[in-house]
């Protein structure tokens, strides 16, 4: 293991390249992606901290910050960076490297929770269900809700790449283990 910058390098550099990552380095903490951040404006994310946090390896700090998963990915830092730091996907990256040491944020377990039991993430719900009735559509749209075995074959990935372990996953309760 590395610092966390070689980390995200690393990790994140085999998704979207090595030199999408790097670009955290160029970051001058000018501020511009907290001031335009929508979440900053309610929590207590600030991204130009995060990034501050990042250069300077502290490890234990950011992954165990709340706000690491205040960012809703709306990508507006991303836009605005005049030095063109990747911001989203370097936030992301870093979520990722928490999770994968056992920092994932609560509601970001029961997220996946969904995910498991439905395949989504946010699944149909009554309310749902009757506004697509009201406009002509099946409850259900055809997709791992409606179809058992489809969801299995989506829980079967799941089980095969590790995420029910990610987030803790009970598949006797069907829930978080406690
Ligand atoms: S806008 Fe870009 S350069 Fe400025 S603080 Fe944010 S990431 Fe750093
Ligand atoms: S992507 Fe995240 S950090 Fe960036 S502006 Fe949107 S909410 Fe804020």
């Amino acid at each position: 293991m590395g610092t966390l910058v070689e980390d995200l390098i690393e990790w994140g550099g085999g998704v979207l390249g090595e030199e999408h990552m790097e670009t955290l380095m160029s970051c001058v903490q000018c501020g511009k992606c907290t001031g335009g951040c929508p979440s900053g404006r309610i929590t207590a994310l600030r991204t130009r901290k995060l990034f501050k946090m990042a250069q300077e390896n502290m490890v234990e700090e950011i992954f165990n910050a709340p706000e690491l998963w205040y960012c809703t990915t709306c990508y507006t830092c991303y836009e605005r960076c005049p030095k063109g730091v990747k911001c989203t996907d370097i936030i992301r990256t870093i979520r990722n490297l928490a999770a994968k040491a056992g920092h994932m944020s609560v509601p970001h377990r029961k997220i996946g929770v969904y995910a498991l039991k439905t395949g989504h993430g946010v699944p149909i719900g009554p309310d749902q269900m009757k506004i697509r009735e009201s406009i002509g559509l099946d409850e259900m749209a055809p997709t791992t809700q409606k179809y058992k075995e489809q969801l299995e074959q989506f829980q079967t990935i799941c089980k095969e790449t590790g995420f029910d372990a990610l987030i803790d996953f009970d598949w006797d309760k069907m829930n978080l283990k406690e």
